[in-house]
């Protein structure tokens, strides 16, 4: 079990990984780049009461880079924004140890990580 946090806006986000992606409270499914951009951070409630969210690796899992199946490269996000990270008109900029810069639709967004 790994924890991991994601800070946006002074706001730590604690999260566990254990085979899925669990948190504390449903509090913490939140989906960063909806947050980052304004819209509602939460996706829709599964049966179980949870929040959905998926995990976008930020290095690809297939390329087996160093540090690609680390909790760092991680990256909660919301379905649409998954697919649309992969398919749409989104670009990483900057992935440094502290956080991730990503273009989206021309628009920058950065989202500030650590292990912790
Ligand atoms: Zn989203």
């Amino acid at each position: 079990m790994i924890k991991y946090r994601y800070q946006i806006n002074n706001t730590t986000y604690k999260c566990i990984y254990f085979k899925f992606l669990v948190t504390e409270t449903p509090h913490f499914f939140k989906t960063f780049i909806c947050e980052t951009l304004g819209l509602n951070p939460y996706s829709f409630k599964k049966r179980n009461g949870e929040y959905y969210i998926e995990n976008h690796h930020v290095i690809p899992r297939a390329k087996l880079e160093s540090g690609s199946l680390s909790t760092n490269n991680l990256l909660t996000v919301c379905a649409n924004h998954h697919r649309q990270i992969h398919y749409g008109n989104v670009e990483l900029l900057e992935n440094t140890n502290d956080y991730f810069v990503y273009s989206i639709d021309g628009k920058n967004i950065k989202i500030k990580k650590y292990n912790g």
